[in-house]
């Protein structure tokens, strides 16, 4: 069952029908809080019919042929493979230069194509690079105004909106940037969500650190907190609905008032002991006993702490400058405070890792254990894939024969060490690597790939059949000077300058 928490307007006119796609399956879509924000923002429109469209969905209310304009959340590289099945699914050509003007205009946002959205450029009418809040509404609108003119006249007014990119009439875009003075959070809560009745709640975006692979960073700087007053007043509105919270953000313990957040939400659970709540992963500086006592109040047994590299040189090369201190000084304070386990995100594959660096990691994990007897212990870890718009965007991935003997060799030592680990697959990240810094190129190999299963069997064959050199996408190592795909991006910050600066002290 979905409950909605606002109350869209009565027997609306609909002068646009809107279907706004997910591209996995319901339960998924009703857990991702950027999706649900923006289809309760749609749906609050007076004359505007916006439908939910997940890869389950069975029936929907409306024709594809009564459909005006087709969104696309785009978070994940491999979206891509359930995007073009429920285009072709729903009768729609995979390219937007074979649409006709009686085909919806489709488009696509999200982290993947406002990063690069090159390889995918044919398939999209256009894109929302960056914050999508405001700059999807506006972009609704003007759609709506001027429904009657050809799609080719829409296209270039869409072309004029900070934040949209028309992949037909290039230009420099200009990424959106929201101030976050209005809290994002779950609009719908259901028992059939991945996260099941949970009130999801943005605490912030972007991150300061800067790790200098990680997109989620340098996508979204510079970092904006949502205002303390207007947290604990969206708090209470999700505790009147459920007694599940979770706070979202890359680096939430950086938000200024984040222990007094803290201390607001352990004194609601104090109140009520059925309250829980969760933190996505915290940085190891964040772990003080306040925060662990609010978690273990509100029902958590285990959080996660990303430390991305074993030894503190490679972290020092990838800039998460933390300290082995520090790392058993925050387990020993979450020991100390009633947790019963950590779970460790790393990475392996960074720039100039060598082997001595995993050994690190597996030589740390032992003395956690031996350390910390009876706390649980387990690690995740994936494998570097290059991102556009960080330092790392010029590196190229180790082979995917050295990962393997990597993760093999991990694997054996953690288990003997009877640890969890979790390891990404080193092929599917590979081909992550190779869309992550894909270009224009890519059109009729994925299109390929998808009719051939999207497996990495598929992949690979279509790479060769539409003479893809992949090895160069996933793991050549670019020249500074050379231009890139995604060049015409313009972030609100920080310059080239600054990421060619970075990428020099990897060195
Ligand atoms: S990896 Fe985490 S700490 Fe580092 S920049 Fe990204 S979000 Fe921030």
């Amino acid at each position: 069952m979905e409950t909605k928490l606002y109350t869209p307007p009565q027997n609306k006119s609909c002068n646009l029908v809107f279907w706004f796609c997910y591209p996995a399956i319901n339960s998924f879509a009703l857990s991702s809080l950027g999706y649900l924000w923006l289809l309760k923002e749609v749906e609050m429109l007076e004359d505007v019919c916006v439908e939910k469209v997940a890869t389950d969905t069975a029936k929907t209310k409306f024709m594809p042929s009564e459909v005006d304009l087709m969104a696309f959340s785009f978070s994940f590289d491999l979206d891509f493979l359930n995007i073009l099945a429920m285009l072709d699914k729903y009768g729609i050509p995979l390219r937007a230069s074979e649409r006709s003007e009686n085909h919806p205009l489709v488009f696509a946002g999200g982290p993947v194509v406002s990063a690069n959205p090159e390889p995918y450029r044919d398939f999209f009418d256009f894109f929302i690079i960056g914050d999508g809040e405001s700059v999807n509404i506006e972009a609704i609108e003007l759609i709506k105004n001027n429904k009657n003119l050809p799609r080719r006249e829409i296209l270039k007014l869409l072309a004029q909106v900070e934040g949209v990119y028309v992949p037909t009439l290039p230009a420099v875009v200009k990424k959106s940037t929201k101030k976050l003075e209005q809290c994002i959070y779950s609009t719908i809560l259901s028992d059939e969500a991945f996260f099941k009745d949970t009130f999801v709640i943005e605490v912030e975006r972007g991150c300061a650190n800067c790790c200098r692979f990680c997109l989620a960073c340098f996508l979204n700087l510079p970092i904006r907190f949502v205002p303390i007053e207007e947290l604990k007043r969206v708090i209470d509105l999700g505790l009147s609905h459920t007694n599940k919270i979770a706070l979202l953000g890359a680096q939430i313990s950086a938000h200024p008032k984040f222990h007094e957040l803290c201390k607001y939400i352990y004194d609601k659970a104090l109140e009520n002991p059925e309250i829980e709540m969760n933190f996505s992963s915290l940085r190891v500086d964040a772990i003080t006993p306040d925060v662990i006592k609010t978690l273990v109040q509100t029902g958590s047994h285990h959080t996660t702490l990303a430390i991305e590299a074993g030894s503190e040189r490679l972290r020092k090369v990838i800039n998460k400058n933390i300290t082995e201190d520090q790392i058993f000084s925050a387990v020993r304070i979450a020991k100390e405070n009633g947790l019963k386990g950590i779970k460790f995100y790393a990475m392996i594959g960074h720039p100039t890792e060598t082997q001595e660096d995993i050994e690190k990691l597996v030589s740390l994990a032992k003395r956690l254990k031996s350390n910390f007897g009876g706390f649980d212990i387990s690690f995740g870890i994936s494998t570097f894939v290059p991102k556009a718009h960080t330092p790392f965007q010029w590196c190229g991935r180790d082979s995917v024969k050295s990962l393997e003997k990597k993760t093999n060799y991990l694997k054996k030592e953690f288990h003997k060490l009877g640890i969890n680990a979790g390891i990404s697959s080193a092929k599917w990240d590979y081909w992550q690597a190779v869309l992550s810094r894909g270009d224009g190129s890519f059109t009729q190999f994925l299109i390929d790939t998808y009719k051939l299963g999207g497996k990495t069997g598929a992949f690979k064959q279509a790479a060769k059949q539409n003479h893809i050199d992949a090895d160069y996408f996933a793991e050549s190592n670019r020249d500074l000077e050379t231009p890139l795909p995604w060049d015409f991006i313009e972030l609100t910050a920080p310059p080239k300058k600054f990421l060619k600066s970075e990428y020099s002290k990897i060195l």
